[in-house]
């Protein structure tokens, strides 16, 4: 690890003038960023530590419309008695998300901006080529273990699967990503690897994000987050769906639905052929079987995580037609 420097903003102006000093970071929570500068993934030469700016970890709904600061911890956020009740699926998720410890550390604005999990990312000393840490390098997971690797919104230059679970459900409900002045759609603020894998995320230098917002809606109100994984705890999804209803009065018609899926592409995925293929459609288990396969459409494998083909329809239609039953 290499000697930084590290200050404490006093405002958010402060913060995002220091953040654009050329080598400089954002300190949240610690628990992404320590790790990857201690194994040499990220080196910054400033960290600019933002925890105790005010103001930016306030937890509202109000207006049809929640707004989430981003130093808001994931706990708190999980356990809102609003998030609770309006975006059951953004609770869920977070709760599904690393361990209680982490949680209590770790902030929603750190949550969107923690890098990749993928292994070769993680150990330049072992693996030095890789798209994402050293552009042009070559990509060590192709042609190598991928049991945990994207089968949808792969390049040539990185097949690494987006990791996290608050933005699955943030992407299923149209949330929005604030930047102080600019603010960016959620499916937008996160950027499919191209030939620009080191990009992960629409911000630009300087910029901080200060909070999400996110729509209320009769799907948000009746959703939920679906994480398969290899272990309850402490884990990262295999496959995940974010999943909200909305039934006409018959109890039975599908007016509105969202599905978002993790684990299986390279960015929090919205899988919009399935919800158009079941918007008008009866809630019955067949007809919802059939559209969740959508949810692969252009799926590409590359050997070992071949099986998340299979698994993450089935992970889509449980989460639907579990919100089909009565409450
Ligand atoms: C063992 C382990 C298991 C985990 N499992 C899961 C899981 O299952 N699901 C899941 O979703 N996550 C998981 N995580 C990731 C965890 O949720 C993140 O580490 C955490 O959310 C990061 O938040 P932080 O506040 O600690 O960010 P930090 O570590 O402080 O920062 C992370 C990055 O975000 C940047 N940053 C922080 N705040 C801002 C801001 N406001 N604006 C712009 N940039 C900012 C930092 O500069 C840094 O680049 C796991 C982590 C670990 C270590
Ligand atoms: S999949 Fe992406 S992150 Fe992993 S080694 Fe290849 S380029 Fe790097």
């Amino acid at each position: 690890m290499r000697d930084f420097s590290y200050h404490r903003a006093g405002s958010a102006d402060e913060a995002r003038r220091s953040a654009a000093l050329p080598g400089a970071m954002l300190l949240a929570g610690g628990t992404t960023l320590l790790d990857l500068a201690k194994c040499g993934v990220t080196e910054p030469e400033h960290l600019v530590d933002i925890t105790r700016l005010p103001g930016l970890d306030a937890v509202t709904v109000e207006s049809g419309r929640a707004s989430i600061g981003a130093l808001a911890k994931m706990s708190l956020v999980a356990d809102d008695a609003d998030i609770r009740r309006h975006f059951p699926a953004v609770s869920e998720a977070l709760w599904q998300a690393a361990s209680a410890q982490i949680r209590n550390m770790a902030t929603i604005g750190g949550n969107l901006m923690q890098r990749t999990r993928c292994a070769y990312f993680r150990d330049p000393a072992a693996f030095p080529a890789c798209n994402k840490r050293a552009p042009g390098s070559g990509c060590s997971a192709i042609g190598g273990i991928t049991r945990n690797h994207a089968v949808l919104g792969t390049s040539l230059a990185c097949i690494a699967a987006y990791p996290g679970d608050l933005a699955v459900a943030l992407v299923a409900f149209d949330a929005v990503v604030h930047l102080g002045e600019r603010t960016v759609g959620v499916e937008d603020f996160f950027l499919l690897p191209g030939d620009t894998p080191h990009r992960e995320q629409a911000i630009r230098p300087g910029e901080m994000i200060t909070a999400v917002s996110l729509p209320a809606s009769p799907a948000a109100h009746r959703s939920t987050y679906l994480k398969i994984r290899d272990r309850q705890s402490y884990e990262f999804a295999a496959a995940s769906a974010a999943v909200g209803l909305e039934l006409a009065s018959d109890g039975r018609t599908i007016r509105d639905i969202r599905v978002a899926l993790g684990g299986v592409a390279t960015r929090p995925w919205r899988a919009r052929a399935v919800e158009d293929a079941l918007r008008g459609r009866l809630l019955d288990p067949e007809t919802v079987r059939a559209a969740s396969a959508l949810a692969m459409d252009g799926a590409v494998d590359h050997g070992a995580n071949r099986y998340k083909i299979e698994l993450a329809p089935r992970v889509v239609a449980r989460a639907i037609l579990s919100m089909g039953e009565p409450a």
